[in-house]
């Protein structure tokens, strides 16, 4: 039987709210609740009238802890619970194969999937950067190199428009502030969202204003700078960062914003479900046995794991078990420390990393993580910075493949899993390459020139460098 432990604690934004925080208030009793089971109990799931914008196939919000349902809108939070909200579906009755016919021949973009997406079916149609059907690479040298007998595989990812994963939640988002009426796009960021935003906003025509930590590297400084919009650095930490936002909402100051991470973020996170499309579609509608993803919120984890589901549910690709590995940086690693302590409950932590875009230390989807790594028979685990550079020089060095520091992690923590058995060399697997290495020059700043010669051919025979 299962020990009693305390239940997760409830998410008030992208940051969630910490160990010893808030958990569940008894809708009976007024009293605060422990356990996941009397949540379930005392929830009961109240009709939503039909939705009042188009959304494509998305029905309501839900509850991820009691289920409660709520009409669209920009929430994020259950009333009931406090748990995190999501988007419910109503997919209609396609038949599988027709489904894929229609995928098939859609357009080179996330929005191939459209009609399993929070998102109107003209989307493609609308003023977007049209990220995703980014390449599948096979992996062989790197593959060899790790042990694998069986075919590895990165999905590249930093091929999208502003160069990391950020494109594709935030081109979901920004059809939920059209729909909400939202003028002004707004975020917390580790980096990668404030380009991703800026950059979106300005195709589109909003206007933004994005908050990140002041001292991130100059790459995503200046690439979320660039496109126009308000770009704001704020003296702390990540956690800081979210913890303003969240306030900022309540706040007559950020009236009318849809901040894509926080009160956008039910739609924010479903962009991330198109990875796990892609990687089956891309296999020939079928799914990878292992799969290794970085963690920052761990929103694309988890969605990439809703993902995966849909696909079984719907008939796209047969069922078969699939293992699901978190990757995270040791400076920054409470989900990784909670599932090697064997916790639910995430300890928040203060991050020292160069993995800056993963420098959550008080990830808002970490219990769920562990759930899913836990129900998959995966594993979260995680590499010390030096970790990082040398698995950003090995993908390099065997794939073509430059990667921010987050690939790295990612990267590292695949070498990890090998070697320590947790990852079987023998069944196929993908990692995920969330971000592009031109934002990070810093991480890997000793790379570079190998020699430096006068233009004569002594000069280059000297060097060492001939053929003969
Ligand atoms: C944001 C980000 C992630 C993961 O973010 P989640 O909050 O876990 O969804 C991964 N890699 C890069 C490069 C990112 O910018
Ligand atoms: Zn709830």
């Amino acid at each position: 039987m299962k020990s009693r432990q305390p239940s997760r604690s409830a998410v008030t934004g992208p940051g969630g709210t910490g160990a010893n925080s808030v958990l569940w208030r008894d809708r009976v009793t007024g009293k605060m609740r422990r356990e996941a089971s009397a949540i379930m109990a005392t929830a009961t799931p109240v009709p939503v009238s039909a939705p009042t914008v188009d959304l494509g196939p998305a029905a309501a919000l839900s509850c991820r802890e009691c289920g409660t349902r709520f009409p669209l809108g920009p929430s994020f939070a259950c009333l009931e619970c406090f748990g995190p909200l999501e988007i419910a579906y109503d997919f209609g009755s396609a038949e599988a194969e027709e489904l894929r016919k229609q995928i098939e021949s859609g357009p080179a973009s996330i929005w191939r999937y459209a009609p399993l997406l929070p998102v109107p079916a003209d989307v493609a149609s609308k003023p977007n950067l049209n990220p995703g059907w980014t390449p599948l690479v096979k992996a062989d040298n790197l593959g060899r190199e790790l042990g694998f007998t069986a075919q590895l595989h990165i999905k590249d990812d930093s091929g999208n428009p502003t160069h990391s994963f950020k494109d594709r939640v935030v081109a979901c988002a920004i059809e939920a502030a059209r729909a909400f009426n939202f003028t002004t796009l707004s975020c917390s960021s580790t980096g990668n969202l404030a380009g991703a935003v800026g950059a979106a906003a300005a195709r589109a025509g909003f206007k933004s204003c994005v908050f990140i930590p002041h001292d991130l590297e100059q790459g995503k400084v200046v690439m979320a700078g660039i496109y126009g919009g308000e770009l704001v650095g704020i003296e702390g930490n990540y956690d800081d960062v979210n913890r303003f936002c969240s306030e900022l909402i309540g706040d007559p100051a950020g009236e009318g914003w849809g901040f894509v991470n926080v009160n956008l973020r039910p739609y924010y996170g479903e962009g991330s479900k198109t990875l796990a499309y892609e990687i089956c579609e891309q296999l020939g509608w079928r799914l990878p046995e292992q799969i290794v993803i970085p963690i920052a919120s761990g929103s694309q984890l988890t969605k990439i794991d809703k993902g995966l589901q849909e696909l079984i549910k719907l008939g796209l690709v047969e069922d078969r078990p699939y293992k699901i590995f978190g990757a995270q940086a040791e400076g920054c690693s409470p989900v990784s420390a909670a599932f090697k302590a064997g916790h639910d409950v995430i300890r928040p932590v203060k991050p020292d990393t160069i993995a800056k875009s993963l420098a959550i230390g008080n990830p808002a989807d970490g219990p769920y993580v562990l759930d899913i790594a836990r129900r998959t028979g995966g594993a979260v685990e995680d590499v010390t910075d030096a970790e990082v550079v040398a698995a950003i020089k090995l993908l390099a060095r065997t794939e073509g493949i430059f990667a921010e520091t987050a690939g790295g992690v990612t990267v590292g923590v695949l070498k990890k899993l090998v070697e320590t058995g947790q990852l079987d060399p023998a069944k196929e697997t993908v990692a995920i390459n969330t971000g592009d290495g031109l934002k990070t020059l810093d991480a890997v700043a000793d790379a570079g020139l190998t020699a430096t010669i006068r233009p004569t051919l002594d000069s280059f025979r000297a060097a060492g460098l001939a053929s003969a």
